[in-house]
């Protein structure tokens, strides 16, 4: 072979491998390969504290953060509860309201006039004042298995929350193809019709989805400091990443908070924490979503709104 040939061959090669190189080091290549599942929570924030005000507001405005706080009408303006002005600032700024009932009494222990009241009444309070309300949350969790509260819930609201589960799946695993496992926060979609309260519950799900007050674990002893429940938190916000993609989310915590306080009491979480935690979910890149974002329809069921 010609001298030149094989300079041209050499040259050929190089420059081959140098676009392949290109290629798989260009940003495009590197954000498709490593493309992960969206992160993403909603925060709320129930009871209509003082302190929500006091010292989780200062923490969500710095990382920009929107959350749904739900009232409860006739607590407002009481002794270590917002005033109406807190709650107009929060609308204002950006924040959903959302009704918590006019006094907070279980509802599955109250007359139908009362319960009625208690659901209806509460929206219209906070109309009256200007909020556009579309989500309610059960004071105590209480009634989301009983038909004839939902069916009340049902004709007022557009979505309302309950507790104690720590993801909130927009889908079955099993319509998902999600293998079945035994990991202790996935159990929602063992919701069957194994049981009564399970088949209400699955065929009203727009009105019970699921929150966690993950501060209220340590009134069952599970957490010895903040630092276990700072750990707790991560585990529990991490744990979606297996339902999502890059462009659709599965499952997603909805977080609950109570009093954010120094008073150490069962359904306080101490400022410090609540600010390690925002900034976990700021740092982490998490999108966060308020409960407005949870949208229904009719083929493709509740999902988070874009995803
Ligand atoms: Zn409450």
């Amino acid at each position: 072979m010609h001298f030149f040939e094989i300079l041209t061959m050499y040259c050929l090669t190089v420059f081959s491998l140098l676009i392949i190189i290109l290629l798989f080091s260009s940003p495009v290549f590197i954000y498709y390969s490593l493309a992960e599942p969206i992160k993403a929570a909603i925060i709320t924030l129930d009871d209509g504290m003082l302190s929500q005000y006091t010292y989780a507001k200062p923490i969500l405005d710095k990382y920009n953060f929107k959350t749904t706080f739900y009232i409860i009408c006739n607590s407002v303006d009481k002794e270590n509860r917002m005033n109406w002005n807190n709650i107009q600032t929060l609308e204002e700024e950006g924040h959903e309201i959302g009704s918590h009932s006019m006094n907070h009494k279980k509802l599955s222990k109250l007359s139908d006039e009362e319960m009625t009241y208690e659901i209806i009444e509460s929206k219209r309070c906070l109309e009256n004042k200007g909020f556009n309300v579309t989500s309610f949350s059960f004071p105590y969790n209480d009634g989301d298995d009983n038909k004839n509260i939902l069916k009340n819930i049902a004709d007022n609201y557009y979505i309302a929350r309950t507790a104690s589960e720590p993801l909130m799946f927009f889908q079955s695993r099993s319509d998902n193809g999600f293998v079945e496992g035994n990991d202790k926060y996935e159990n929602q979609c063992h919701y069957s019709t194994k049981n009564n309260k399970n088949e209400v519950q699955s065929s009203f799900k727009r009105y019970t989805i699921t929150g966690l007050s993950h501060e209220a674990y340590k009134k069952s002893g599970e957490y010895s400091d903040d630092d276990e429940m700072y750990e707790q938190f991560i585990e529990i916000v991490e744990s979606q990443t297996k339902y999502n993609t890059e462009n659709s989310i599965g499952a997603i915590p909805i977080l609950i908070y109570h009093m954010v306080d120094y008073s150490q009491d069962d359904y306080s979480i101490n400022p410090n924490l609540f600010e390690k935690e925002m900034k976990y979910l700021f740092e982490n890149g998490y999108k966060i979503f308020q409960m407005k974002d949870i949208v229904y329809n009719n083929e493709e069921e509740l999902h988070i709104k874009g995803y």
